[in-house]
């Protein structure tokens, strides 16, 4: 069996993978990423979401400020200087959004790892985790043909699910059931310029061919991903009803459902909505788009009271500024808002495992409750988790960790001149 080394492994090239990754190549350690897909991005690419929340402060007066590191402020800048939006756009009661295009943001994620000499393995999956005395010794992943063994100094779980957790046999934090899953598809041929009166167009026909089909209720709440309408295509994004398990199965077969659901609707919408006489379906996305999963769990436990009242942390690594955001199973979204200007601080110990001294996680599979991770899943959030924990991966002693985690709250408060 080939086997490998490296200071730090990353499992999951999604947006907290990546930045896990260019953290810890920045502190000059040999890095490696393991992807299961064929391509980087996670949700934000394969789902394509199509807009980062959670980057800026909420506020009713001013252009918006980013929240977190320069490195948050670099790559958003970076990624604008490759995109046709340049600017973020206030979306709804001073929050703030930034659109982007899937592909841009692919290539721009591969362009950055690989200035970085990160090791990027893609098609590749972590399929079990030997530990000895609290660490990680070993992991095996497959990669097309080959089983290979992979030696890491310490590991960042950015897989959105805790799969490391599970894997090495340790307790996750799981949820009775998850939020509603929605599936996001291109459509071209428009007729429209106005994402608002598309949206009223077609919340008026879908109520109509719901109550008509006896379609789930969900369905009445297709609408247009904000700013995507443009040269005549949008993002469509459609909300299914079913419940989501931590079944993989049960996500693949409501894939397939979402596909036919899809294929099923559209020609109808097409008839019954003017600006979409002429057009058709250019795309579905080939992840659907799932909230959230298990987490991992780790030292300290993020609550909805910690980010409802804003609480703040000496050991705070990310500034959280998005709402509790749930997507109900009728389609329904709920928001859950806290003071604008300011958020809560996520401390590092939500990214340290409770149990194994070598085991780190970021994004959306950070120790969260469920209602705590429906704000600190969005993707400015998981910039700056995953950041973080690449920084705090690449520590070799319990007071290396300790300056760095003073170091990164440092810079979150006052900057890092
Ligand atoms: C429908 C939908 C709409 C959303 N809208 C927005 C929005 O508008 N704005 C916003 O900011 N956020 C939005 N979000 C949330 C946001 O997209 C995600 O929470 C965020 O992208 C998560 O990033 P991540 O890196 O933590 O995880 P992911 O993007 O899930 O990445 C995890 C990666 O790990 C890989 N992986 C999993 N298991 C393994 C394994 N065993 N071995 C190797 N690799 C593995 C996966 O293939 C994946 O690439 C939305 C999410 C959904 C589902």
């Amino acid at each position: 069996m080939i086997s490998l080394e490296a200071d730090v492994v990353i499992v999951g090239a999604g947006i907290a993978g990546c930045s896990a990754a260019i953290a810890a190549a920045k502190e000059n350690k040999k890095v490696l990423i393991i992807e299961k897909s064929d391509a980087l991005g996670g949700n934000a690419t394969q789902s394509n979401v199509g807009t980062i929340c959670g980057a800026y402060y909420r506020t009713f007066f001013e252009y918006p400020r980013i929240v977190g590191y320069s490195f948050s402020t670099a790559f958003l800048n970076k990624l604008t200087s490759l995109s046709v939006e340049k600017a973020p756009k206030n979306y709804h009661k001073g929050l703030y959004i930034l659109s982007y295009e899937w592909s841009i943001l692919q290539s721009f994620l591969e362009m950055e790892l690989l200035a970085n000499g990160i090791r990027i393995m893609k098609s590749s999956e972590i399929i079990r985790v030997d530990t000895k005395m609290n660490s990680i010794n070993r992991l095996i992943i497959t990669s097309g043909q080959e089983s290979l063994e992979i030696l890491p100094k310490a590991v960042i779980d950015c897989s959105g699910n805790g799969i490391v957790s599970q894997l090495a046999g340790l307790e996750r934090i799981a949820s009775p059931s998850y939020q509603s899953a929605s599936q996001i598809f291109r459509v071209r041929g428009l007729l429209s310029d106005s994402e608002f009166s598309l949206n009223m167009s077609l919340k008026k026909a879908m109520s109509m061919l719901v109550k008509k089909n006896n379609w789930p209720l969900s369905f009445t709440y297709l609408s247009v991903v904000p700013g995507s309408l443009k040269n005549k295509q949008a993002d469509f994004k459609i909300t299914f009803p079913d419940t989501i398990t931590d079944f993989d199965g049960t996500n693949n077969e409501l894939y397939l459902k979402g596909r036919t659901s899809i294929e099923t609707v559209f020609p109808f919408l097409t008839e019954e909505v003017e600006s979409l006489r002429s057009a058709s379906i250019e795309n579905i996305f080939p992840k659907l788009g799932i909230r959230t999963l298990q987490r991992s769990k780790g030292k300290y436990i993020l609550t909805e009271s910690d980010v409802l009242s804003c609480k703040k942390m000496e050991s705070g690594i990310a500034i959280g500024t998005w709402p509790i955001e749930e997507w109900q199973s009728d389609g329904n979204v709920s928001m859950e808002y806290f003071e604008p200007d300011d958020g809560y601080m996520i401390p590092a110990d939500c990214l340290i495992s409770f149990t194994l001294d070598n085991l780190y996680f970021a994004g959306k599979n950070i120790s969260a409750t469920t209602k705590a991770i429906a704000s600190a899943r969005v993707m400015g959030t998981c910039l700056q988790t995953g950041y973080a924990a690449g920084k705090i991966a690449t520590c070799e002693t319990s007071d290396g960790q300790k300056e760095m985690i003073a170091l990164l709250n440092k810079e979150l408060l006052f900057g890092n001149e």
